[in-house]
């Protein structure tokens, strides 16, 4: 039997991974502008750290995550998200006693056990950042801006910010206990998750997306009434800094996002381009508090995570994630038409990469017309036939592929030859 991928994993192959590539380098590009230093956190962490930090009664923590126990009996599970490790990391080393405001950021693999389908994978990819040591709206700001360069140099346009406000310890209780007041009055209307989330916690109710929850949804109380002199401050600011930045916001009251540690400001941007459902691009908020609740100093977070295969998609165009493969394309493709031309095609192939040429030699054995129908297929800029009268007259010609025009050149002049012409 044929050992396959696991269901919502997939192969990035050659021919899709420059995209990939493309949007990492971007990524960095920004990140450096914007100050913040990349960080490699582990894969596998303690479950307690998301139990503790994105919450017990979360989707994530309670149906999502890949956990298994190792053979101490700890309990260990695969990050589904990028900020929590952040948090840990920047506690157990010290780096709040090494930078004010620390910025960091992160390139890598998450794991959620979801439904998989387009846009949503179980193993998928996000570039996230968090900036920790500050409460001021303007650092809000000035991420969202970063992140409206970034997507704008991807060269993406159809897309919306949403923000809102979730308040914060003084003023969310009361208004979580007007929620729960207000969802059992409507408890023949909602769906069975709904009625737990009630009593657990009712903000959860506001993300639901069964249509039969709707209308009661959309009867709800909002938030933005019940926030603290403070919060409400704290969020119109925000609103003056992206103003001045000319970036468009729409209020979402409904926003809450599937995280428990946020607090005041949240975030997303959304694309037009990508169904209702999975249309999420990036999402983010501030999560002061996280750091002491696990048992870290005081430091207050903003931070986002953008899903890489959602990007992707939008950014190729396809529906489905992968490109045909496809194998880079040699810059000289050296054809041997014996065993001694295939050894010297060898040693000229490592002298030509040592100037910098990607030169290519075929390993697969094969006659001088399949080698030719090889460099045809990958495209090779040049080639060159090496046989027996070429070693002994040290004469190479070289046959630029586009339009068959052939100069001869000694070895020495290869290189130099290559760098004029590609
Ligand atoms: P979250 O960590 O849930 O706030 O998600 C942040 C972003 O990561 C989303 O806006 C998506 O772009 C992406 N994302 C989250 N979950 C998945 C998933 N299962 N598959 C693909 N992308 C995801």
């Amino acid at each position: 039997m044929k050992v396959q991928s696991i269901r919502g994993t997939h192969d990035i192959l050659p021919g899709s991974v420059e995209l990939w590539q493309e949007i990492e380098q971007q990524a960095r590009e920004r990140f450096r502008l914007y100050g913040y230093a990349e960080i490699r956190t582990p894969v596998l962490e303690e479950t307690e750290l998301f139990a503790r930090s994105v919450g017990a009664d979360t989707d994530i923590v309670r149906k999502e995550m890949y956990t298994i126990e190792d053979s101490k009996g700890k309990s260990i599970t695969l990050r589904p998200e990028g900020t929590a490790p952040v948090v840990r990391s920047y506690i157990e080393n010290g780096l709040s006693n090494e930078v004010p405001v620390a910025k960091l950021y992160y390139i890598g693999p998450m794991f959620r056990h979801e439904r998989p389908q387009k846009g949503r994978y179980r193993q998928f990819h996000q570039i996230g950042a968090e900036v920790l040591g500050s409460d001021n709206p303007a650092i809000e700001a000035e991420v969202i801006e970063m992140l409206f360069d970034l997507l704008q140099a991807l060269g993406l346009q159809d897309f919306n910010l949403l923000i809102n406000s979730v308040g914060c310890p003084v003023c969310r209780p009361a208004y979580i206990n007007r929620l729960r007041e207000e969802l059992r009055l409507h408890a023949g209307e909602l769906c069975e998750e709904c009625l737990r989330r009630t009593e657990t916690n009712p903000l959860r109710v506001l993300d639901c997306k069964v249509p039969s929850c709707q209308p009661v949804i959309e009867r709800l109380p909002v938030i933005r009434d019940w926030l603290c002199e403070e919060c409400r401050e704290h969020f119109s600011l925000f609103q003056k800094y992206l103003a001045s930045r000319e970036i468009a916001a729409e209020v979402c009251p409904r926003l809450v996002r599937g995280l428990d540690y946020y607090v005041r400001t949240t975030f997303e941007i959304v694309s037009r381009s990508l169904g209702p459902t999975q249309n999420a691009l990036v999402g983010g908020g501030r999560y002061d508090g996280l750091s002491e609740l696990l048992g870290g100093p005081p430091a207050k977070g903003f931070g986002f995570a953008m899903g890489m295969e959602r990007l992707v998609l939008l950014l190729s165009g396809r529906s489905e994630l992968g490109a045909p493969f496809k194998v880079p394309a040699p810059e000289i493709f050296l054809v041997h038409l014996d065993q001694a031309a295939f050894e010297y095609a060898l040693g000229l192939a490592s002298r030509l990469r040592k100037e910098g040429v990607f030169a290519y030699v075929d390993f697969a054995g094969k006659s001088v017309k399949s080698q030719m129908r090889q460099a045809n297929r990958q495209n090779a800029k040049f080639t060159c036939v090496i046989g027996e009268s070429e070693l002994r007259s040290g004469s190479f010609t070289l046959k630029r592929m586009a339009d068959g025009v052939q100069t001869a050149v000694t070895e020495n002049q290869i290189a130099d030859y290559l760098r004029r012409e590609l």
